[in-house]
């Protein structure tokens, strides 16, 4: 399976997940309202970062009464704790599920996300959800996270007339 070139195009994909029975269908409605929300999120990541210069000015100016004071001082400090961190690649998230009853492993795609490393140690990365438009430009990589399922959808009894 090809993921790489038809993740974005939900018809595509659609037509392609109908011939692979290990993907549910129902995780493709998933993902796609997980990008609205995602898409929704990045927008909301701008108006915080306005919402942020503002509070620095007014409070530079003396704006805020002494008892607000602290809590934009901590709104503040979250911002740039999330700052901290530096987009480094695009990443397609995989999943290997190994089933401990049949011994299968199963792939599935998880969703992209973005690696992200630590501004002043470059050695330590982390990933957080993230979509095409935020990680515009970065390199592609992937990444496949490994686990163990007590039963799998060829071996559980509820797929036994399917
Ligand atoms: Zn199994
Ligand atoms: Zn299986």
């Amino acid at each position: 399976m090809n993921t790489t070139v038809h993740i974005w195009q939900p018809k595509e994909l659609k037509s392609e997940l109908d011939e692979i029975e290990d993907i549910p269908v129902r995780k493709l409605n998933d993902d796609f309202a997980e990008l609205d929300a995602l898409l929704a999120g990045a927008m909301t990541a701008k108006a915080d970062a306005l919402k942020v210069k503002d509070a620095r000015r007014r409070l530079a100016n003396g704006h805020f009464p002494k008892e607000e004071r602290s809590s934009v001082e901590a709104m503040i400090t979250a911002w740039e704790l999330k700052k901290e961190w530096l987009p480094a690649a695009s990443v397609q998230m995989f999943s290997a599920q190994t089933c401990s009853n049949c011994g299968e492993v199963h792939y599935h795609f998880e969703g992209v996300y973005q690696r992200q490393i630590h501004k002043v140690s470059h050695t330590i990365s982390r990933w957080i959800k993230s979509d095409v438009v935020a990680n515009k430009g970065l390199p592609e990589e992937a990444k496949c996270e490994e686990f163990f399922a007590p039963v799998c959808a060829c071996c559980s009894s509820a797929f036994e007339d399917a």
